[in-house]
């Protein structure tokens, strides 16, 4: 998954940077500007330094796309493993604009949006409303096979009591 993978760096040296250092990601890159002045071992130390950076900023976005998508699979892999790329989605990302649902999927091109309002629920509710959106790429209606699926995550339960508890006290009829 990306983050746990060691990126490709470009070291550009530029003539009017003196101490400055700094660091982006450019894709699957990360480009790392330093003075011309460095030395080889300057270089090293300060790539080092700033990808530990770089890491350390996006562990606070945490709860990022790519994050989304590194959970989808590794419930892909505890629960629907047999399903292989038939639970596989095409994306999963928060959405905003999504107001009356925690989550939901087209399986017709294999998309799962993910409302933002679950983002600070706790990582158990956060992956049944994956889990969930995840079966519909398998069985799109709620029936039993449905919720036999779903069924097979240990806080499936636990976490619908939970979404249903939250819809209860904001007043908002949230559905799955
Ligand atoms: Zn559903």
């Amino acid at each position: 998954m990306a983050g746990t993978r060691k990126p490709v760096v470009e070291v550009r040296r530029s003539q009017r940077r003196r101490r400055t250092v700094s660091a982006y990601r450019d894709g699957e890159r990360v480009v790392v500007l330093i003075p011309d002045q460095f030395s080889r071992a300057e270089e090293s130390e300060w790539v080092d330094r700033m990808l530990a950076r770089l890491a350390a900023r996006e562990g606070r976005l945490a709860r990022s796309d790519a994050e989304l998508l590194a959970r989808a699979t590794r419930l892909i892999n505890l629960y629907l493993s047999e399903h292989g790329a038939a639970a596989a989605p095409a994306s999963v990302r928060w959405v905003t604009n999504q107001n009356g649902r925690w989550g939901s999927c087209t399986p017709a091109d294999r998309t799962i949006r993910i409302s933002h309002r679950i983002q600070d629920m706790p990582d158990w509710v956060i992956d049944y409303v994956l889990l969930h959106e995840l079966a519909h790429l398998i069985v799109p209606s709620h029936n039993a096979a449905f919720w036999a699926l779903v069924g097979r995550y240990p806080k499936s339960e636990r976490a619908r009591g939970y979404l249903e508890g939250v819809a209860a006290t904001t007043g908002v009829p949230l559905t799955d």
